[in-house]
């Protein structure tokens, strides 16, 4: 069943005004001279069907409850990624801003908390456009919150939210998703630097293309010799079912099938590797790694 903004916000509007989580700098590796955080951009109320809808309940059922996930109430952190490595000071994703739900957009009072300042940023690498994701670009005065940042994003998924046909295209339950990217977007429109699948885009770097989220959705692999970590956005979307069954199709990717691909080739890899993995909506912080068992994944967090 596909879900309306109007029931998400109502949704939002149930959880009251109380942050769920305590809003803070949540996780932090190194990889060779730099060091990886996550900064908390608050949370997600969203209904299970949001993600669950069409998936075969009573195995669901077990999977949930073995993790004490609640079926029809989802409270998923938003973590985003910050790497610091000499004088850059990069993000990843800016987070759901101050117009999508009152328990996210944190993220300027927790990178204050944490002694950042908004003009430090050097570069904002976008995963994908979704709300929560990107429009925390801009303050409630529509002012970009990041002045100083160098904006880079994977040419397909800029190609897709920029084009006016996805509005109509995209589906009455996300066409608030698309003209708020839009939106968004013209705001960096002059100075958005585009990337492909592969691509080196800073010093150690590299965007891997994970579709399926979304058209474009990108995820980053950055690496120093030996030492490396994945910033996978939301190609792995939670740390319940996804890991699970990853293989399942899930209602919150916009091209399930697509994503289930992209996401059992990309946990057999983190696995195989022992790479760790920062996702977005992954819990105690988003950074942990993947762990193979006899039917599935599990999520380790640092
Ligand atoms: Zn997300």
């Amino acid at each position: 069943m596909p879900l309306s903004r109007r029931q998400l916000l109502q949704s939002a509007a149930a959880a009251g005004l109380a942050p769920l989580l305590p809003r803070r700098l949540v996780a932090e590796t190194a990889i060779g001279p730099g060091r990886l955080i996550t900064v908390s951009d608050g949370n997600l109320v969203l209904p299970g069907d949001f993600i669950f809808a069409g998936m075969p309940e009573a195995e669901l059922s077990g999977i949930l409850a073995a993790r004490g996930i609640d079926r029809q109430r989802l409270t998923p952190e938003c973590n985003v990624t910050l790497w610091q490595e000499g004088e850059r000071t990069v993000l990843f994703d800016v987070g759901a801003g101050p117009d999508f739900m009152q328990s996210a957009g944190a993220l300027q009072e927790n990178l204050a908390a944490a002694g950042i300042t908004p003009e430090e940023v050097t570069e904002v690498v976008f995963t994908h456009a979704h709300p929560d994701h990107i429009w925390g670009l801009l303050d409630e005065f529509d002012e970009p919150v990041f002045p100083g940042a160098r904006y880079l994003m994977g040419r397909a998924e800029w190609d897709y939210w920029w084009d006016p046909a996805t509005a109509t295209s995209i589906g009455a339950e996300r066409q608030l998703f698309a003209l708020g990217a839009r939106r968004r977007m013209e705001a960096i429109e002059d100075r958005i630097e585009r990337f492909e699948d592969g691509a080196e885009i800073l010093p150690g770097l590299s965007a891997v293309l994970l579709p399926g989220h979304t058209p474009g959705h990108m995820g980053f692999e950055l690496r120093h010799g030996a030492e490396a970590a994945m910033i996978v956005g939301d190609a792995i979307g939670n740390d319940h079912v996804a890991f699970a069954r990853p293989g399942w199709a899930a209602n919150s990717d916009q091209e399930p099938e697509l994503a289930a691909r992209t996401r059992v080739a990309l946990m057999d890899r983190l696995a195989l590797e022992q790479m760790p993995v920062i996702g977005f909506h992954l819990s105690q912080g988003g950074m942990g790694h993947v762990e193979r068992v006899a039917d599935g994944y599990r999520f380790v967090p640092l």
